[in-house]
């Protein structure tokens, strides 16, 4: 019986069956009721039995009237008592739980996915999507300039920029100090790819205001293309190869995996050479 409570408390409390006080409500009207009628039922049978037996000293109709009444009283008046403080006790738990894991998820700072949600959801990646590393560039030298607080802030408004950017993508987290990551499903890989280059444009085109502070920021992006590659390592590892061809190519661009080969040998040779445009 205990281990079947358990049983009951924990799947309620994962299927939110008690996400509000009107399901609890709800709940304990339908269990007293229930109860209730079976608790009559009980009593007019044990009435007509001991009738039957000649063990009733009393009218039958009249004696099972009066305990229906008293079942009727008792056992609403318990069970419902008893199963609403109950399911008040599994909703609070609901949610404590719903906080708890929206907490262990959420950064801090900045109020996206952290880097645990967003490898969870990441890693869940369907065919059709990209991966978009997000870096600021020197931003050590922000810090150092305008001080930590105002370093935060710099943050949050980039991380702002691109929950707005990305506002129907379902993963967009920031997965370290200054870096950003972003799963973008659906589109064609060149509008993927154009949105990640959007971004970046709005992020140099917006001063950056707080206080008597005013600078403008930039960042780099690397891309890479989920069918181009068999296993979610892989995709990163290429997304983060594509960032850092972005840095060492001179900042405040976007390079998808796919050009970093053409870029690093164009480096190497101190060539300019065309890559994708959107
Ligand atoms: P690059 O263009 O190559 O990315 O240069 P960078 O200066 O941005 O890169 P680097 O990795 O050298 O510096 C990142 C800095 O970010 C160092 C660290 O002190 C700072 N940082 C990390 N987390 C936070 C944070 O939460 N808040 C603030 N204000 N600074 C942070
Ligand atoms: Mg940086
Ligand atoms: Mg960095």
């Amino acid at each position: 019986m205990l281990a079947l409570i358990d049983r009951y408390v924990k799947e309620a409390c994962s299927t939110n069956r008690f996400e509000t006080r009107r399901d609890v409500l709800s709940f304990a009207w339908s269990i007293t009721l229930c109860v209730t009628i079976v608790a009559d039922v009980l009593n007019v049978l044990a009435h007509y039995s001991l009738d039957a037996l000649g063990w009733l000293p009393y009218d039958v109709v009249a004696a099972a009237t009066v305990g229906v009444i008293i079942s009727t009283l008792v056992a609403s008046t318990l069970t419902f008592s008893i199963v609403y403080v109950v399911g008040l006790a599994i909703h609070h738990l609901t949610i404590s739980r719903a906080t708890f894991e929206r907490l262990s998820r959420t950064d801090m700072l900045s109020g996206l996915l952290n880097r645990r949600a967003f490898l969870e959801e990441a890693t869940r990646a369907p065919e059709n999507s990209s991966l978009i590393l997000f870096d600021i560039d020197k931003f050590k030298s922000i810090n150092d300039q305008y001080g930590h607080d105002i370093g935060d802030q710099a943050i949050i408004a980039v991380a702002a920029n691109l929950s707005e950017n990305f506002a129907q993508c379902k993963a967009v987290a920031r997965i370290g100090g200054e870096e950003f990551a972003v799963l973008v499903s659906a589109m064609t890989p060149t509008e993927r790819f154009a949105l990640a280059e959007r971004c970046r444009e709005l992020v140099a085109a917006q001063p950056f205001i707080a206080g008597a502070s005013r600078f403008r920021m930039t960042i780099s992006g690397g891309v890479a293309d989920r069918e181009d590659h068999s296993t979610f390592e892989a995709l990163y590892t290429a997304c983060d190869k594509a960032l850092y061809i972005a840095k060492a190519s001179g900042r405040n661009r976007v390079v998808h995996s796919k050009d970093v080969e053409l870029l690093a040998r164009a480096k190497a040779a101190k060539t300019r050479v065309a890559v994708r445009k959107t």
